[in-house]
């Protein structure tokens, strides 16, 4: 005959699990690098950072964005990436005003 003693109760203790905020970790919005015109959709567009189409720059493109004295600039067309502001693609609209 075997004799069962239920002499222990193993008390689990519930473990908490702090939350740890990493605060102060930002996320990098976008890359910041040169586009490159191995970029597959530079070479679509035909990219070159030093424009040979007279008056058609990216400096007064329409999509050209950030600093105006910047000599690379973001461009909405090629999200993450700097374009040269002496540059143009295919995708130049000449910027109003
Ligand atoms: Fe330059 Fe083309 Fe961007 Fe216009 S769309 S700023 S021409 S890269």
């Amino acid at each position: 005959m075997s004799n069962f003693n239920r002499r222990d109760f193993i008390k689990l203790s519930g473990t908490s699990l702090i939350g740890m905020t990493l605060g102060g970790v930002a996320l990098k919005a976008q890359a910041q690098e040169k586009l490159s015109t191995d970029d597959p959709t530079a070479k679509t567009l035909k990219y070159t950072p030093k424009s040979e189409v007279a008056g058609a720059e990216c400096a007064n493109c329409m999509y050209i964005q950030g600093e105006a004295s910047a000599t690379h600039r973001p461009c909405a067309i090629f999200p993450g990436k700097l374009v040269n502001a002496n540059g143009w693609c295919s995708a130049w609209v000449k910027r109003p005003g």
